[in-house]
């Protein structure tokens, strides 16, 4: 893969009429040594957030060893990628065939579930030819638990309600090697406390089912930073974390995970945009809701811009962007703060597109391709350059470079 120092200096070299993904494997292996190195047990990387192979090479070499896959495609492209990792199958609703060949195929021994149905599956799936159940794996029984402190819920569709909870943690206790409680408090979760609020939900269930827990999985969550998006440091988390850990009436040899997904990968990837048209405070831009600003356009999520072209305004407005396709759903409101003066023809870096962004492009309307390069400068924001202080603890907030 071609090199270049930053976004500049690809525009310079390439003047590119496509939208272009800038990759930096150095913000991903960073922030994979500070997960490996500070979080107070295992950190399985959540692979729907960037399937990328190459960001999966990355996190392994900077020592990933778990990865949380959702379906049994996640499961074959991590298997050719790394063969020797582990593999976590977290979805709670998989079909039996998906099942098997994780189990038979990929030696995939994890699996999560959050209801009766789940668990035949599991045991039916994973029982030999001869008719000898499975004795070697581990079930994570997910617990529903609140989303209210995050900026994206996942607390609807999956998870079994505490009041139910204890029968389904027996029976899941009688078939599994290992028994694990997980849950997952919702993406971006500004707080720390939403982990503790939801710890206080597996202690319950704990000692309602009165089993022996094995693993504890508090799942992904972990923060990114955007415009409007400050969060505490993730020392912060990881503090609240293993103090409720520490708390819970579980085996004294139990293991804690967690299962980032943008946290990890937030901070690898941004892109460049060129933009075709102005018409007052909105810009008609070449790449958008179908392509790796999903996220802007669908949940209204803020990312950091940059105008690249030299030689425009200090002073800064706000901005909505159209994209590319003939659908007036592919809108972006922002606000992007841009030079005042911005012209056709001007490039944009849109950044912290690692996560659920440059890996989501779809070719809908023939506006799928964008070359990848690496570059080596630093993120727009980052959590992990030591340089973050708590945004409660002054009237300040942390600003975005
Ligand atoms: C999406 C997902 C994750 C990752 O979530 P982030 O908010 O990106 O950290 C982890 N675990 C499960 C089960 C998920 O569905």
């Amino acid at each position: 893969m071609h090199h270049f120092p930053d976004a500049s200096a690809v525009v310079r070299a390439l003047s590119p009429d496509e939208p272009v993904i800038l990759n930096r494997p150095h913000a991903a292996a960073r922030a994979a040594r500070f997960f490996a190195e500070k979080f107070p047990g295992k950190s399985l990387y959540a692979v729907k957030a960037n399937p990328s192979p190459d960001l999966l090479m990355v996190l392994w070499e900077a020592g990933v060893t778990h990865y949380d896959v959702a379906s049994i495609a996640e499961v074959r492209l991590v298997r050719s990628a790394l063969p020797d990792a582990v593999l976590c199958f977290m979805h709670p609703v998989k079909s039996k065939s998906a099942i098997a060949e994780a189990y038979k195929a990929h030696g995939v021994r994890v699996f999560s579930l959050d209801s009766y149905e789940e668990l035949a599956k599991i045991v039916e799936a994973t029982t030999s030819e001869t008719g000898a159940a499975a004795e070697d794996l581990s079930l994570c029984v997910r617990l529903r638990v609140s989303s209210e402190y995050s900026e994206l819920s996942l607390a609807s569709k999956f998870g079994i309600d505490l009041a139910d909870a204890a029968p389904l943690l027996q029976a899941t206790r009688q078939v599994a090697d290992s028994l694990g409680i997980c849950f997952h408090v919702g993406s971006q979760a500004m707080t720390p406390f939403a982990y503790v609020q939801a710890m206080e939900r597996v202690r319950a269930a704990v000692v309602d089912a009165s089993v022996t827990v094995d693993i504890v999985d508090v799942g992904g969550g972990f923060p990114s930073i955007y415009p409007g998006m400050e969060p505490p440091p993730l020392e912060d988390y990881f503090g609240a974390i293993h103090r409720a850990a520490e708390s819970l009436p579980v085996s004294y040899s139990s293991e804690l995970w967690c299962e980032p997904g943008r946290a990890l990968c937030a901070e690898y990837s941004s892109l460049v945009v060129k933009v075709e048209r102005g018409r007052g405070d909105e810009l008609y831009i070449n790449d958008g809701a179908y392509g790796a600003l999903y996220d802007a356009a669908h949940v209204g999520w803020r990312f950091p811009v940059r105008c690249i072209t030299p030689g425009r305004s200090e002073a800064l407005a706000p901005f909505a962007f159209y994209g590319p396709t003939c659908d007036d759903a592919d809108f972006m409101a922002g606000p992007f703060m841009l030079p005042d003066d911005m012209q056709p023809g001007d490039y944009i870096e849109v950044g912290m597109l690692g996560a659920y962004g440059a890996a989501m492009k779809t070719a809908f309307n023939g506006f799928g391709q964008a070359r990848l390069f690496e570059v080596s400068d630093e993120p727009m924001a980052s959590q992990y350059t030591g340089q973050r202080q708590d945004p409660r603890a002054k009237d300040n907030v942390v600003s975005l470079r």
